[in-house]
Order: structure tokens, then sequence, then C-alpha cells
């Protein structure tokens, strides 16, 4: 497994695999490995003959206020993880490489980049969906794969593939849990003792939510309720939004007659989490 750090680097690479007839995945990350990066690595490797994972923390996505400069990096132990789990190229940029001086071309979305968390960080899907066009762009791939933890993010990804006629097929992942049922994030190591004990209050207020509408319940108002109320009675968490929308548009539904995602974020002290569940 190799590491480069130049875009050219990576096209050479790709541009030899091509030749061979070998089928490539990208799965783009912003380090700081865990078993949810893994699993994506898994995917990619199982269905492409070469996968490139790329380590990235895109400052465009980060407003002012946020963790750009706090969010938790280790190549070294990025570069073992992508090995053992049979990646062949790691695309690791400095921030320079990617955005020259004159930079000023931007990939902006409407409508589904306008709720959940795109209200609470209003420029974050205008640098996801930049930063993620010019992997594309950079890696070619055939695949690529995004996780279900950031349930938003997949489906702007999945509409600017097919807004922009892009030729690359996005596959969606499941959500990765530790064994308690905190979903697995970078950001989980923000958490003290006592904040990783309340954290579990998102797992278990999906598990709640999922119950409410395994048991018929259909009203999203009552479900979001229930579920914020839940939130509440953890005295380290503060809930950002708890919201159910239509699983292709992003927007707000009353009833669920149809694909649904339920999504919610809440700040455990400082430490902004998400989590979420689909109802088919
Ligand atoms: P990040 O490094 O946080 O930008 O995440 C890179 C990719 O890994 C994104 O597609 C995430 O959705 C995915 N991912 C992060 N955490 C998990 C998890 N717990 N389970 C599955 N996928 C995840």
């Amino acid at each position: 497994m190799k590491l480069v750090k130049t875009k050219q680097e990576v096209r050479d690479t790709v541009k030899e695999w091509k030749k061979q007839g070998l089928t490539v995945g990208l799965v783009p990350t912003m380090g700081y490995l865990h078993e949810g990066h893994a699993s994506l690595i898994d995917a990619s490797v199982k269905n492409n003959d070469r996968t490139v994972v790329s380590i990235f923390v895109n400052p465009m996505q980060f407003s002012p206020n946020e963790d750009l400069e706090s969010y938790p990096r280790d190549i070294a132990r990025d570069s073992e993880v992508c090995g053992e789990h049979g990646a062949d190229l790691i695309f690791n940029p400095e921030p320079e490489e990617m955005y020259g001086d004159m930079f000023c071309s931007y990939v902006d979305m409407d409508v589904l980049t306008k709720e959940l968390c795109g209200l609470s960080r209003p420029i974050h899907f205008r640098g996801v969906c930049t930063v993620v066009s010019k992997l594309f762009n950079i890696v070619t791939p055939d695949n690529a794969y995004f996780g279900q933890k950031d349930a938003q993010q997949l489906a702007v990804i999945k509409r600017m593939v097919e807004d922009l006629d892009m030729n690359i097929k996005i596959n969606g992942c499941p959500i990765v849990r530790e064994a308690d049922g905190l979903a697995k994030s970078s950001r989980n190591t923000y958490l003290s003792a006592e904040e990783r004990r309340a954290a579990l209050i998102l797992s278990k207020t999906v598990n709640l939510g999922r119950s409410m509408i395994e048991s018929g319940e259909r009203d999203t108002e009552k479900i979001v309720s229930a579920m914020v109320k839940n939130i509440e009675t953890e005295p380290l968490a503060k809930t950002d939004y708890v919201k159910i929308v239509d699983a292709l548009t992003m927007q707000q539904i009353k009833t669920i007659d149809r694909p649904a995602l339920c999504a919610m974020a809440v700040y455990i002290g400082k430490t902004r989490l998400i989590d979420n569940f689909e109802v088919v």
C-alpha cells in the first residue's frame, strides 16, 4: 500500500490501474479511522480491484467556530488500518494541494442542504460537495462509499451525482456502533468519561423512536416530541434537532407515509454528535 500527498501521484497510479482494466473504489474520510471507516474500506475492497482511501480534514466544510484545529489526526495509525483492511492507496493531501491561492469555484446544492445539519452548519455541505467533487475528479472511481451515519451527507452526494451526471456509483453502508450502542465517530474522542456515558442518550433515543414506529405510530410530531423529551432526561445533553424528513428530499413530513429518515444532532457538553435511523 502506498501513501501519496499529491493529486498527480493519484492520477498516475489510477491511470496505470485503468490501463490494466481494473475497477477502482474510493472511500473519502477525514481520518482518525475507526471500525465505521473500516467497514467502508471492506465494502470497497470486496467490490473493486483497487481501493483508494482519502484522508483529508477539509477546512472548507468547517465554520470558524467549529473544531477544524482540534479535529483528531493520526496518519500513522490510519495507514495501519488501511493496510490491514486491504486498501491500495492513501491520498493524504495538505490543504494547499487541494486549494490553491486562487481557488474560487464551488459545488453548491439547494433544498436537501437547507434542513437538518445544514441549518446549524450553513456552509458545511458546500464544503462537502466541493471536496467530494474534487476527489471524484482526481480519483475517477467506479464506486464511492459513504456511511449511513452521515445520512444527510449520503443523500446529498447521491443527489449531486445524479444532478451533475457524475458516472460514479454511490454505495451507502450501515452505521457501525460501539457495543453499548453509541455510533462510532472520530469526535467521540472529545468526550470525558462522564460525557461518554451521557452520549448513550442518542442511541437510546434512536431505539425509542424506532420502537414507536414499529408499534404503528405514524405522526411525526408525536414521535419527535417523545424523542426530545427522552433526550432532556440526560442533564449533559442539549438537543440541536430531532426531525423526521423525506428520505430523498430531506424536507420535514407530518406523517410517515413514504421512505423517511429520523435524524438528530445532540450536544454532549461541547461535543456535537449525530445519529439517525431510516424508516423504509
Ligand atoms: P468522516 O471521517 O467522519 O468524514 O467519515 C468518513 C466516512 O465514514 C463518511 O462516509 C461517514 O459517514 C463514514 N462513517 C463515519 N462513522 C461511521 C460509522 N459509525 N458507521 C459507518 N460509517 C461511518
